[in-house]
């Protein structure tokens, strides 16, 4: 039996505030059909979501609508692509309203957001699962590739590191105190997609990811793709104070280098348009730091205050 029969459908998915104009046939029908702008690309990317793997059964329905829309948005900005349209796959035990509701305001509110419109999917009963894809544009010769970074271009983040995992740390000690720590848990259940800031460092990045996995694993992914390495200055890591009093106190460097979920953009960007970058820095929502280079050498060195070489490649276990 399929759980679309419950006209859960009518009442709370094909409610979208989003109306596009580039979309001829949204919910409804047994396609959508939509209309990609001349000259651009179609960018599509997924994600599932799946209970017991990558959330708690019990999580807040709204701040899971939020992070599985989250999730794929990122992925969009991680290519400088612009995000318009998503589809969903949601897979649940059973009808249960409340939680349907719940979902859908938390995704709709950020897809509206950011000019998103649902134009289709699909419902069905089984252990509870959630798959967004998403579908964006980008201009072919001009998007953010894992590939494109060179010696001596200078890496940067987004926005600061490691707050997710220290939430999901906490969380899982039972040390997690909702009057303190409510920063840490937004970060970690409502993550914000780095949509705004893509779409300006399009024209200047080189290459770009964002940080699911963590910063090594990520910047990993760069750097073996291009062909080449990276020297990081930890002192540079953008951490929030709760962060770097948990790397005071433990003294590794962990959480902002191999904690995930942050959903930040690392990039890269060639030394002579540094200058266009700066000017950038003022009119973006969030911080852009400075934390390394890129180098020949392939792997990713970590450098501390004193000068102290740590190669990841060799030491991964004293970050993990
Ligand atoms: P079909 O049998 O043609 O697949 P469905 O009953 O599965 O039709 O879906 C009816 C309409 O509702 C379709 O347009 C479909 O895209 C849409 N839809 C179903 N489930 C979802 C969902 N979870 N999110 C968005 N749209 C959905
Ligand atoms: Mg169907």
């Amino acid at each position: 039996m399929s759980l679309s029969e419950f006209s859960l459908i009518d009442d709370y998915i094909a409610t979208s505030a989003t109306s596009r104009a580039d979309v001829h046939v949204g919910i409804g029908d047994d396609c959508a059909v939509v209309e990609v702008p001349p000259g651009k690309s179609l960018a599509i990317s997924m994600d599932t979501l799946v209970a017991g793997r990558h959330f708690n059964e019990g999580v807040n329905a709204v701040s899971l609508g939020h992070k599985a829309l989250a999730v794929n948005l990122s992925d969009l900005a991680a290519m400088g692509a612009e995000p318009a349209w998503a589809t969903l796959s949601l897979t649940m035990p059973e009808a249960d309203v409340r939680w349907i509701r719940d979902f859908m305001q938390g995704f709709f509110a950020l897809a509206d957001h950011f000019g998103v419109q649902l134009v289709g999917g699909d419902t069905t009963r089984g252990p509870l699962s959630i798959t967004v894809q998403i579908h964006g544009f980008v201009d072919p010769g001009r998007m953010m590739r894992r590939d494109g970074a060179q010696p001596g271009d200078l890496i940067y983040v987004t926005g600061s590191l490691g707050d997710a995992g220290l939430a999901l740390q906490l969380q899982q000690a039972g040390k997690l105190d909702m009057a303190c720590h409510q920063h840490l848990l937004q970060r970690l259940d409502r993550p914000t997609p780095r949509i705004s800031e893509a779409m300006q460092l399009v024209s200047i990045a080189s290459s770009a990811i964002d940080l699911s996995d963590g910063l090594i694993a990520d910047l990993g992914h760069i750097v073996q793709q291009s062909h080449c390495g990276a020297a990081i200055e930890l002192q540079r890591l953008p951490c929030s104070p709760a962060v770097q009093a948990a790397i005071a106190r433990s003294n590794r460097w962990n959480l902002p280098l191999s904690s995930g979920d942050d959903y930040e953009l690392c990039f890269t960007v060639p030394a002579e348009r540094q200058q266009q970058l700066q000017q950038l820095t003022a009119t973006l929502d969030s911080p852009l730091t400075r934390i390394g280079v890129i180098e020949q050498q392939p792997g990713i060195r970590c450098v501390d205050a004193e000068g102290a070489v740590d190669d990841i490649e060799s030491g991964y276990d004293h970050f993990n």
